[in-house]
């Protein structure tokens, strides 16, 4: 059954009534990448570029960033490749990183707050991607974003390291696209007016029903209340998805319920385009969208959003 699951995976997912859902794979690194080819992904949906930096003793400099960032964008010629900035902070620590001792690092210093607040280390990452963007289809991701006003900043400090570039004369490409995870419950109960102002969204799941359900993601006490499922986390998902149409730009999903099988057809119902999963999951995943009819999935993600 595995094989054949792998050997239909081959080709685009589409709908039985001819919807397409991108399906695409979460990667670490560039080790990750044979894994994604090998079934099917149609591109990279996170790549999670922490792990750069987790595994060295100092800041992976632009150089070495630069080269992992390549590789990748080089093995999915003309398909998307999301990278996601630096997310450190909340349960990642990065011993050289000085971090300061936060009682509630979840609610703290974390991803994009990090970057906003050492423009050195954001700006290091942001030119090895802008360098790396001329090898493929780069689309850069921003974790953990609350406000408009965030994402002006982030704009604001890319174009300075473009304007860097430009004067160096180093060459970027002028089609990246710029997007942003959806976490945060803010993020979801604002899309309207934060999908203005980017070419995409992606909902990350881990985080998202931690922070709507106020239930530490890693704490086994609360593992019980923590449920990407629930009812609630699942309306945060349609709305995301709703405004995002409004928007006229694509909702994805990254987080670990995007490769759930199991959900796929309420996900499809609530409106996502893409999901985005470890590479094993998609051989699956894809089986489950070939069987799925647009208007019987509705129905389904309404009874899931209806249950008590
Ligand atoms: C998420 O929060 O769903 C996500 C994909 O990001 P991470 O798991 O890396 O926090
Ligand atoms: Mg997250």
């Amino acid at each position: 059954l595995q094989a054949s699951a792998l050997q239909e995976a081959a080709g685009d997912a589409y709908t039985s009534d001819r919807k397409r859902i991108q399906v695409l794979a979460n990667i670490g690194s560039p080790q990750d990448v044979p894994d994604a080819l090998a079934n099917h992904a149609e591109g990279i949906g996170l790549f999670r570029t922490e792990f750069l930096y987790l595994e060295n003793t100092k800041w992976p400099t632009e150089e070495e960033q630069f080269s992992s960032y390549k590789q990748v964008l080089e093995a999915f010629p003309s398909k998307p490749v999301i990278i996601r900035t630096l997310d450190i902070g909340g349960d990642k620590h990065l011993p050289y990183a000085e971090l300061p001792k936060e009682e509630n690092p979840f609610l703290g210093l974390r991803a994009v707050r990090y970057c906003l607040a050492n423009p050195d280390v954001f700006k290091t990452q942001l030119r090895a991607l802008l360098r790396a963007s001329v090898h493929g289809s780069l689309w850069i991701m921003f974790p953990m974003i609350g406000s408009v006003s965030e994402i002006l900043q982030v704009k604001q400090v890319l174009e300075e390291c473009k304007q860097e570039l430009a004067t160096k004369k180093i060459p970027y490409s002028d089609q990246i696209k710029v997007g942003i995870m959806v976490e945060i419950p803010a993020a979801v109960i604002h899309a309207d007016e934060l999908a203005k102002e980017v070419d995409f969204m992606s909902i990350g799941t881990n985080d998202l029903t931690q922070y709507t359900l106020a239930a530490d993601r890693g704490n086994e006490q609360v593992a019980h209340l923590y449920d990407p499922t629930h009812p609630a986390v699942l309306k945060l998902v349609k709305m995301t998805c709703e405004a995002c149409h409004r928007a006229g730009i694509p909702a994805g999903m990254c987080g670990e319920l995007a490769g759930d099988a199991r959900m796929t057809e309420i996900l499809v119902g609530l409106g996502l385009d893409e999901l985005s999963m470890s590479a094993k999951a998609i051989p699956q995943v894809k089986q489950q969208i070939r069987k799925i009819e647009s208007s019987q999935a509705s129905s389904l993600a309404l009874e899931a959003l209806h249950q008590r």
